[in-house]
C-alpha cells in the first residue's frame, strides 16, 4: 500500500533508481530506453556530468532567495543567455517552475498589457481545439482537449475554440498547403471579426501541437498568417512551445522554422532538461515598456519563481547543447528517425500517418487507413501501447486525442538529442514490436 496518491491510482509502477544518458534503470536492474524523454523533457538524457556539476556548484553558493528580496546571478545569466538567443524582439525573460505556470503567466501579461495601455475592455482568449496548455485551471481552459477537461467546465473561464493547423486530419482532398493554410488561418479572423476586434486579448497556439494530437506541425504559411491576422486587428500571438521548443524540432524554437515571432513565447521542459522544474516566458520589448512605463510592476508571481538552483540546470543544459553542437544532432538524427519508422511502421495497415519535427515524431494509429477511422476507445490501445513498450524496455509516450469529439491514438517519440543511429534502430525495432504486439 502507498500513500502517495500516483496519477494512475491502481498502476504498479517500476520504481526508478538510476538513469544514465539515454537510459531509466529501476530497482530490479531492468533498463529503459528513454525514447519519449519523459514528457518532451530529458532532452540531453539522464546524469549529464556538466549538469550535475552546475546543479553541485549551485547548491555550494545559494539554493533559494526569495524574488521579492533578490536576484541571483544564476537567473540573471540565464535571462541573458535566453534573449541572446531569442527571436528578435523578444528581450525580457520571466522565470517560472513549469509549462503551465508559463502558460498562466503569459495570459496574465498579455491581459495586464491592454489594462496598461487603457483597453481594458479587453477580455477573450482564442485557443485552439486539440491544443494543450497545462493542467492549471486558466491553461487548462485555454487548451482544448475535452477529455482533461470536460469535468472541470464549470470551474473554467470562457476560451474560444477554433480548429487546429491538422494537414492529416483536416485539409481536404486536393486542397494545396497555401489554400489550407488560408482557410485554417480565416477561422481566426472570423472568431476575432464575431467576438469584436477590440475585445480580445490573445491567441494562444502550440507552434507543433504536442500531447494531444501528436507532433502536428502547421502546414507552410499558417502561422504566417496568424501573425498577420494578431497584427491586423492589434490581438496579441502567444506560442505555446512548452513541449515544442528549446532546440526539439532542431532549431531552439520551432517557430523560427515558420518565419513568425510572437509577443510572448511560453517554454519549459528541454530548458532545464528535467534536471530541475523550470519554465519561462519570453515577452516582446511592447509588452515590457508598457510594464516598465506603466505601473512597473507585473501583478503576479510564485514563491519558487527565478529558483537558483532551477535557473543553474537551464543553464549548464543550454550551454552543453550549444557547446556539443546537439542541434544539428536534432536534425540528423531525426530525419533518421523518420526513415526509420516509414520503412518499418510506413506500410503497416494500422498506421494512418507518421509526422513531426526534429526529434519530436510521433505515429498516429487508425482502425482503417482508408478511412482514418479511430479505434474504440474501450480497446485503450495507448495503454496497451505503453506497456508492451516498457516489457521491452522502451519508453514512449502513447495517448488518445480526441478527433471530432472522438478519440484517436497516436505514439509520441522526443528522445535525447544526444542519440546515435544505432540508438534510433534499437528505439524503431522495439516499437514496431510492441505495435504488433499491442493491436
Ligand atoms: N504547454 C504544453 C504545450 C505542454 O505540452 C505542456 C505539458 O505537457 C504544458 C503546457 C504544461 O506543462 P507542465 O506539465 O510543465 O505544467
Amino acid at each position: 500500500m502507498t500513500h502517495l496518491l500516483h496519477r494512475a491510482i491502481h498502476a504498479k509502477l517500476p520504481v526508478a533508481v538510476r538513469g544514465e544518458g539515454i537510459r531509466l534503470f529501476d530497482a530490479e536492474g531492468r533498463a529503459y530506453i528513454d525514447a519519449s524523454g519523459g514528457a518532451a523533457v530529458s532532452c540531453l538524457g539522464h546524469a549529464h556530468p556538466d549538469v550535475l556539476a552546475a546543479l553541485h556548484a549551485q547548491l555550494d553558493r545559494i539554493a533559494y532567495a526569495h524574488t521579492g528580496f533578490f536576484t541571483t546571478e544564476a537567473a540573471e545569466r540565464l535571462a541573458d543567455r535566453l534573449v541572446a538567443d531569442a527571436p528578435d524582439g523578444l528581450d525580457h525573460v520571466y522565470l517560472v517552475s513549469g509549462g503551465s505556470e508559463a502558460v498562466e503567466a503569459a495570459l496574465k501579461m498579455a491581459r495586464q498589457y491592454f489594462v496598461e495601455k487603457g483597453e481594458p475592455q479587453r477580455r477573450h482568449i482564442i485557443a485552439r481545439r486539440q491544443s494543450y496548455h497545462g493542467n492549471t485551471l486558466g491553461a487548462l481552459a485555454a487548451g482544448g482537449n475535452e477529455w482533461r477537461r470536460a469535468q472541470f467546465r464549470p470551474l473554467l473561464v470562457e476560451t474560444h475554440h477554433i480548429d487546429p493547423c491538422f494537414a492529416y486530419r483536416l485539409q481536404q482532398a486536393g486542397e494545396s498547403d497555401t489554400d489550407y493554410a488560408a482557410r485554417a488561418a480565416g477561422q481566426l479572423e472570423a472568431k476575432i471579426l464575431e467576438l469584436g476586434a477590440d475585445q480580445v486579448i490573445a491567441f494562444v497556439a502550440e507552434t507543433v501541437v504536442g500531447a494531444t494530437a501528436g507532433a502536428v506541425p502547421p502546414v507552410a504559411d499558417y502561422l504566417k498568417r496568424v501573425r498577420a491576422i494578431c497584427d491586423k486587428y492589434g490581438v496579441l500571438l502567444i506560442l505555446d512551445e512548452v513541449m515544442c521548443g528549446m532546440g526539439r524540432t532542431g532549431t531552439l524554437h520551432a517557430c523560427e522554422q515558420d518565419g513568425v515571432v510572437p509577443d510572448l513565447m511560453t517554454i519549459a521542459k528541454g530548458l532545464g532538461g528535467g534536471y530541475q522544474p523550470v519554465g519561462a516566458v519570453l515577452l516582446s520589448s511592447a509588452i515590457f515598456q508598457a510594464f516598465s512605463e506603466g505601473s512597473g510592476f507585473f501583478q503576479h508571481g510564485h514563491t519558487y519563481m527565478g529558483h537558483p538552483m532551477a535557473a543553474a540546470a537551464g543553464l549548464a543544459v543550454q550551454e552543453v547543447i550549444r557547446r556539443d553542437g546537439l542541434l544539428e544532432n536534432v536534425v540528423s538524427m531525426g530525419d533518421y528517425l523518420e526513415r526509420c519508422l516509414v520503412e518499418r511502421l510506413g506500410n503497416h495497415h494500422h498506421v494512418g500517418d507518421i509526422r513531426g519535427r526534429g526529434l519530436f515524431r510521433a505515429v498516429e494509429l487508425v482502425a482503417d487507413r482508408a478511412t482514418k477511422s479511430p479505434f474504440d476507445p474501450g480497446l485503450k490501445l495507448n495503454a496497451r501501447i505503453k506497456k508492451e513498450a516498457m516489457a521491452r524496455g522502451l519508453m514512449v509516450y502513447p495517448m488518445g486525442g480526441t478527433i471530432d469529439g472522438q478519440r484517436g491514438d497516436h505514439v509520441l517519440l522526443a528522445p535525447p538529442f544526444i542519440l546515435n543511429r544505432e540508438d534510433v534502430g534499437q528505439i524503431v525495432e522495439r516499437l514496431g514490436d510492441a505495435v504488433d504486439a499491442a493491436i
